[in-house]
């Protein structure tokens, strides 16, 4: 019998697509792994399970305990899964600027979800400081601490890494994601270098985010505009990117990874989140500098049935002068300039 076990079970070994047009227009394979096909919707899955299971390992969570997490959503639906399916309770802390849609969700499978104002890093009232607080205040509660946990990294070392380089045979030449709290990025990076150091791995980053700056400047000073995209947009250097092989930053704005998102949609019929959009982009810049006959591999992270309320909402969009516009892929010509 071919079966999984489970919530766990059924964590990872996602498809890896082939992106049609994107590898025409190229002459590069530019392949995405279908993350957004986990249990739980989104390459978050695999950090929850990851985290869970090493707390598990070091004694730290036991039957009964419960899994506290400041997140923007993606991480906390994951953590809650394995949590059910494991008998553990969940409590997340979510900025309130999160879409509608994953705080229902999370609500609909029995997390406690407390909504907080967004408030920056350095504010004491910033979501991650008020889970860390909240786990520390009730017996038996273990904060997930996503960003500075290393086994969410150590997770993609085990995982995602090898199955990119055996489903491309090791034939893969360069990497591209984004930065939430830079697991995957790091994690894929560091496995895929272990293989092949002359693969290339390049950092996706939104507006408003620093990692760019970072990985070009050496500081994380420049972090000019803001983003509709979410889950991702990072201005500190967490302890799973620290150290990570990252050889190149790419900064991209929100009208092509718009424009992207709307591409897959009509070309190639995958319906895919802003973050799996912006990760497209880094993918095709890549490629171009790259030149034609490379892999490269990036992540679809998750679904755009996780947006509707916004990038699929044409007076949202509008609101933003985000509209979509583009008959071709010309919008790509835009990808180049780290605006
Ligand atoms: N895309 C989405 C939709 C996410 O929720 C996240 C994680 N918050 C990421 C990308 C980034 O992943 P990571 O945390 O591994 O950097």
């Amino acid at each position: 019998m071919q079966i999984r076990l489970g919530f766990s079970g059924t964590v990872g070994k996602t498809p890896l697509i082939r992106i049609r047009s994107l590898s025409e227009a190229t002459g590069c394979e530019i392949l995405g792994k279908a993350e957004f096909l986990n249990p739980g919707g989104s390459v978050k899955d695999r950090a929850a399970l990851g985290i869970i299971e090493d707390a598990e390992a070091k004694g730290l969570l036991a039957p009964g305990g419960t899994v506290v997490e400041g997140t923007a959503g993606n991480t906390g639906i994951g953590l809650a899964h394995v949590a059910n399916a494991r008998g553990y309770r969940t409590i997340i802390v979510i900025p309130d600027t999160q879409s509608q849609e994953k705080i229902q969700y999370l609500k609909a499978i029995g997390a406690e979800v407390r909504a907080v104002p967004a408030k920056p890093y350095r504010d004491p009232d910033n979501y991650n400081h008020v889970a860390k607080r909240l786990a520390a205040e009730i017996s038996g509660a273990y904060w997930a601490n996503q960003f500075d946990n290393t086994a969410n990294r150590d997770q993609h070392i085990k995982t995602t890494g090898p199955e990119i380089w055996q489903e491309t045979d090791g034939r893969v030449d360069g990497f591209v994601s984004a930065v939430g709290t830079g697991g995957t990025l790091a994690g894929v990076s560091t496995y895929l270098k272990s293989r092949k150091s002359s693969v290339r791995t390049v950092c996706a980053d939104p507006h408003g985010a620093g990692i760019w700056s970072w990985i070009k400047r050496g500081n994380l000073d420049f972090n000019a505009g803001s983003s509709i995209t979410e889950g991702i947009g990072q201005n500190r250097v967490t302890a799973n990117l620290a150290d990570a092989p990252i050889d190149d930053a790419y900064r991209i704005g929100d009208k092509p990874i718009v424009e992207m998102v709307y591409a897959m949609i009509r070309r190639e019929g995958l319906f895919l989140g802003s973050s799996a959009a912006l990760n497209l982009c880094g993918a095709y810049r890549l490629a171009k500098e790259l030149g034609p006959g490379h892999v490269i591999v990036t992540i679809l992270c998750d679904s755009g049935s996780r947006y509707l309320s916004r990038l699929f909402n044409p007076e949202w969009l509008a609101t933003k002068n985000l509209v979509p516009t583009a008959k071709d892929l010309s919008f790509t010509e835009s990808l180049f300039a780290d605006v």
